[in-house]
């Protein structure tokens, strides 16, 4: 029998695994993972983790047995023979394979600075973290975010609920420096602002200290010395592509794939946060971390299986929420964008739209704005050419703007 065995258990395995049955694949499917749970949401972590709503399974328990989707859990894969096709887990399980797909995700990147292990210092992929942070957070505890970037600043949002201290610490000179428009940046700072977060941007952090093995307080580089009882080390993750390398697979700042989720192999295939591509609406070679990127791929995964047509590739996009802000973002940013604001930042309900020097839109950033979301994500895929001051005007609708 043909046999897929999807290496990683989370967002882009398990919903490759649910999609090929649903598409009446009728081969044998094993899903390994080295967490010990079945796949779940890591949106709410950041989000909610503070509410006890963090815990959304990705599909109902009894899915897996129900669809005859075997899963390996606890026992990760540790090496991988492509000539033999097999796969080796941990505990020596041998699995023969007919498609192989590395959907093992990413890590959070760590510090390497003085005190980085003390006890209170943590990071945020795994529901495990997530419960950790819950447990610190709470009025009059003292919160030490280390990146301002969109899980920082979420972290950050939901800890201000709570009624928490909390300083976010950045090394650049604005949060959010890699993947928003700096109008964005500036309207989240002063937002979080608003509402008592200290943002310190660039700023160099020195050492994390502590006492008795657990950290209090966070030491800048000129000197400032920010107290606290946990800090949450928020900047970047890194692809889990060992795997991959170590098996000759071709890897650059991930596992490198095609259109369709190829990698260099034709019995590999790789999907999610840990792959690194050419994307052809951006025309550049990116390594997405998202939601909507992982289960694009996994629709590819599932088609190049099925030996069915591929289906058409989507406009990148993404969201976020913090406090009452739901954010929607699509496509990237260039360094020739020209910003052009829709709505009133004050009044919590605008778009940014990016237009490129032909006048078309690249990017739209939305904050509590779903329709300009959706409009801007159809402008970018279709390449049209927008009218600047109409779109400026909300009283004229995004369908009059269109030049
Ligand atoms: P993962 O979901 O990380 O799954 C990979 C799995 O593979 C992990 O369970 C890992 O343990 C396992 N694994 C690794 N190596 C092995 C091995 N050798 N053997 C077996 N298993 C292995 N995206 C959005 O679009 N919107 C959001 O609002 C958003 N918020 C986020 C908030 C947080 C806190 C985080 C961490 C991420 C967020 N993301 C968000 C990103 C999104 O969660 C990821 O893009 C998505 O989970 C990627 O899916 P994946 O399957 O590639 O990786």
């Amino acid at each position: 029998t043909p046999t897929v065995v999807i290496v990683g258990a989370g967002h882009a395995g398990g919903t490759l695994a649910g999609m090929l049955r649903q598409q009446k694949f009728d081969g044998r499917i094993v899903l390994c993972g080295d967490e010990t749970h079945p796949p779940y949401h890591r949106p709410p972590l950041s989000k909610k983790y503070a509410d006890d709503e963090f815990v959304q399974w990705l599909k109902p328990e009894a899915f897996y047995a129900d669809n005859h989707i075997e899963t390996l859990l606890g026992d990760p894969v540790v090496g991988i023979d492509r000539d033999a096709r097999t796969a080796t887990t941990a505990s020596g399980t041998v699995l023969e394979y007919t498609t192989l797909v590395l959907a093992t995700g990413a890590a959070p990147r760590t510090l390497t600075l003085p005190g980085s292990d003390l006890e209170g210092v943590l990071s945020l992929r795994t529901l495990a973290d997530a419960t950790l942070l819950r447990d610190a957070v709470h009025t009059g505890s003292a919160l030490a975010i280390i990146g301002g970037g969109y899980v920082g600043l979420e972290v950050a949002a939901s800890a201000r609920a709570r009624g928490c201290e909390v300083t976010v610490i950045e090394r650049e000179d604005r949060v959010l420096a890699r993947v928003a428009s700096p109008e964005l940046s500036s309207v989240l700072t002063e937002f979080h602002r608003d509402r008592g977060t200290r943002i310190i941007t660039g700023a160099e952090v020195r050492e994390i200290s502590g006492t008795d093995g657990r950290v209090n307080g966070v030491a800048l580089g000129d000197g400032t010395e920010i107290p606290c009882d946990m800090v949450l080390v928020g900047v970047g993750a890194i692809p889990n592509d060992a795997l991959a390398r170590e098996s000759g697979l071709e890897c650059l700042a991930g596992i490198v794939v095609d259109g369709s989720a190829r990698t260099s192999d034709p019995h590999v295939l790789a999907i999610g946060d840990v792959t690194y591509r050419l994307h052809d609406t951006l025309g550049k070679m990116v390594r997405l971390e998202s939601i909507p990127s992982a289960v694009e791929q996994a629709k590819q995964a599932v088609a190049v299986i099925m030996e069915a047509p591929l289906p058409p590739h989507e406009v990148p996009w993404f969201w976020s929420d913090q406090f009452d802000l739901k954010m929607k973002m699509a496509g990237m940013v260039g360094p020739d964008t020209r910003a052009v604001l829709r709505g009133n930042p004050s009044e919590s309900s605008f778009a940014l739209f990016h237009l490129n020097t032909d006048g078309i839109p690249v990017a739209v950033e939305t904050v509590n704005a779903a329709a300009e979301f959706m409009a801007g994500k159809k402008f970018i895929s279709n390449r049209t050419k927008i009218d600047p001051a109409a779109l400026a005007d909300p009283v004229i609708s995004l369908r009059e703007a269109v030049l």
